[in-house]
């Protein structure tokens, strides 16, 4: 890895290739791959990543919001991308684009026939989601002779596939709620199959699904999380990369005597002589008030430096009293070093959340 001049997300294609390769050989040949890359890929750079994925033979792409699909297509992916929460106000944007929406309830199905009709579409692919759990998103399976009969009513639209979403696929301590997820589904799926006169595409598998629910498998699976190298458990985890890896130098450093205190609101106030350094980074970018005064640790020099104080706008100020560094020195937030599941749980959240939340200030690198 080179050393940085500034605050830098790196982003890693050769730790996605690796991810998406791992996770391919949980699932058999023949099982479609579906990648998200809502929400920027992640925090990373969902344009670079989509383009990448496309080139290793993805089959499908999820984003959430209309937008982000309209985005892939600017970029140039021709891969088929499914819009999960697609939102009427799109749906000409969405037919214009290509894109597939998540139809989810009676309203939003009546309404994107309607559009698709005036627009003279005919077979154009939509998802319908079912519900089994997880109660945001869904129809319920007492819906489906209403659904079927609206969309074999005429050939305007075609069933791509049908899916719901796990709830819980990550805690092992609700196996239970799981597999009657998983049955619920295979129901759905069955009625459905036999009242449509083509075959369909089932998923049902997030990252976390793949690796603990073969049987949730069906013929698609979506992955995102997996693919930017965490695995909600320590054992994947140490099998995944991850793909970024935010970095930052050190400004300045300072001398505090006992009792001189440092930052907005002198929370934290030195008890004995310390040594601190100020980096350029704060909330505006990313990192939250939840990280500071003294939860959290970042890394220098190979050493754990704790972050002291109140988290700044744009900056954060670190203990660095029994470390070797000079102003210029590369400090890593997180990444391969720390990874982001550890630096999340330290304010009790999760590495989605810290991901997704870099903000588009902190420049992108793509690294090799
Ligand atoms: C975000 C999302 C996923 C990806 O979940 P990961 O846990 O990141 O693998 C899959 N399916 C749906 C419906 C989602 O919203």
């Amino acid at each position: 890895m080179t050393k940085t001049q500034e605050t830098v997300l790196e982003i890693s294609l050769s730790a996605l290739e690796h991810n998406y390769n791992f996770i391919l050989s949980k699932i058999k040949p023949d099982t479609k791959f579906l990648a998200v890359t809502k929400a920027f890929a992640y925090g990373s750079d969902a344009c670079k990543i989509a383009k990448k994925l496309e080139n290793l033979g993805v089959d499908y792409f999820a984003v959430a919001y209309t937008k982000e699909g309209v985005e892939l297509r600017n970029a140039g992916i021709k891969t088929p991308i499914l819009v999960l929460h697609p939102q009427a106000v799109n749906f000409k944007i969405i037919l214009e684009y290509n894109l597939e929406p998540n139809l989810y309830s009676k309203k939003i199905l009546e309404e994107f026939l309607e559009v698709a009709k005036q627009e003279n579409k005919s077979n154009y692919p939509v998802h319908i989601k079912f519900n089994t759990g997880l109660n945001r998103l869904g129809f319920t399976k007492e819906a489906i002779p209403k659904i079927i009969t609206t969309i074999l009513n005429d050939n305007t639209l075609h069933v791509q596939s049908i899916f719901s979403h796990l709830a819980a696929s990550e805690d092992l301590n609700e196996k239970k709620f799981t597999q009657d997820q998983i049955n619920e589904f295979l129901k759905i799926k069955e009625e459905i199959e036999k009242l449509l006169p083509y075959s369909i595409t089932t998923h049902m598998a997030n990252t976390s699904g793949i690796l603990n629910y073969p049987e949730a498998h069906f013929s698609m699976v979506r992955s995102g999380i997996g693919l930017y190298g965490y695995g909600n458990n320590p054992e994947f985890d140490k099998k995944l990369k991850p793909v970024a890896t935010l970095k930052t130098i050190i400004s300045q450093k300072h001398i505090l005597e006992p009792g001189k205190s440092i930052g907005y609101n002198r929370a934290f106030i030195a008890e004995k002589t310390i040594v601190t350094a100020t980096l350029p980074i704060g909330h505006a970018d990313g990192i939250g008030r939840q990280y500071g005064q003294g939860k959290t640790f970042v890394e220098v020099n190979g050493k754990k430096a704790l972050i002291v104080g109140n988290v700044c706008m744009d900056m954060i100020m670190i203990d660095v009293t029994n470390i070797d560094c000079k102003e210029g020195d590369e400090v890593i937030i997180f990444g391969q070093e720390q990874s982001a599941e550890d630096f999340a749980t330290t304010a009790n959240t999760i590495s989605y959340e810290l991901l997704t939340g870099i903000s588009s200030r902190v420049k992108r690198a793509l690294i090799i």
